[in-house]
């Protein structure tokens, strides 16, 4: 077997070298993390899921004009994705008021936001990923101007597309993270959606349960979290259940033969 160069490991993800310049391979692992890393857990099959899940959403994404990073899918837990200088922000959309927002500012969870609100966090483990305002952004040249106008049009984008995607299979889009990445090619540069969208990064909630579908299964200790992210995964059609009740884990619809 080929050993190929480890670029670098976080949470869930393993970033390897890949096949070519510019290109790097993203591995899905299986890990949990939560609360800055003071909770952690490995959930099986989790990797398998978000690696199909986020394949699809970008895939789709792509269809609709907003530029990612994704180039295709290896393996089951593997993707092939653009080279990008990651944007040191977290960019989360809100749509309903759950978590760090009701807290922050009182909100009742489950409030419904009076129109979408975009935050950005200052990607930083040891700083536990404080909230930044644009002032901050620009001061400290995370990104400039024209990049923050960029990413809140993708960003605002995206959760239209996600929103229209998962209310079609009757799941509600509470919020989502997502990150941006520069892609450099010759003297050019563009941002570019990077990174994952997955139920580890989304709220998502049964529209007629109100059933929790996302990592706040994991957070909040309510189980079933792998099975969670299949329903998600299922309804999407990203894949069937198999024959025998779906206990050996999820089972692809279309294969690129591995
Ligand atoms: N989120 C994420 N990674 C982070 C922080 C948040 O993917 O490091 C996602 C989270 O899953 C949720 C949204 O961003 O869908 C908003 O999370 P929030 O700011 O409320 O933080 P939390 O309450 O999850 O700590």
């Amino acid at each position: 077997m080929v050993r190929r160069k480890q670029i670098y490991e976080g949470k869930a993800k393993i970033l390897f070298e890949g096949p070519e310049p510019g290109t790097i391979i993203q591995y899905f692992k299986d890990d949990a993390t939560a609360f800055n890393n003071k909770k952690h857990d490995v959930l099986e099959g989790k990797g398998v899921l978000n690696n199909r899940i986020s394949e699809f959403i970008m895939l789709g994404l792509e269809r609709i004009g907003i530029p990612t990073h994704f180039i295709k899918r290896l393996n089951m837990r593997e993707q092939l994705v653009r080279h990008v200088e990651i944007v040191p922000l977290e960019v989360v959309v809100r749509n309903v008021a759950a978590g760090q927002i009701c807290k922050r500012l009182g909100l009742e969870n489950g409030t419904v936001l009076p129109r979408s609100i975009i935050e950005f966090y200052y990607k930083n483990d040891d700083l536990g990923d404080p909230i930044v305002s644009e002032e901050h952004i620009t001061a400290f040249n995370w990104a400039n101007p024209q990049e923050i106008d960029d990413m809140m049009a993708m960003a605002l984008r995206i959760n239209d597309y996600l929103s229209g995607m998962f209310g079609a299979v009757g799941i509600k889009l509470i919020d989502f993270k997502v990150e941006f990445g520069r892609q450099y090619e010759g003297e050019m540069m563009r941002l570019i959606l990077a990174d994952e969208i997955s139920p580890d990064c989304c709220r998502l909630h049964d529209m007629e349960t109100g059933e929790i579908m996302d990592k706040d299964r994991f957070r909040q200790d309510l189980g079933k979290v792998t099975d969670a992210y299949r329903e998600v995964a299922r309804r999407l059609g990203v894949f069937r259940e198999s024959e025998n009740s779906g206990q050996s884990g999820p089972v692809l619809v279309s294969d690129n033969g591995e």
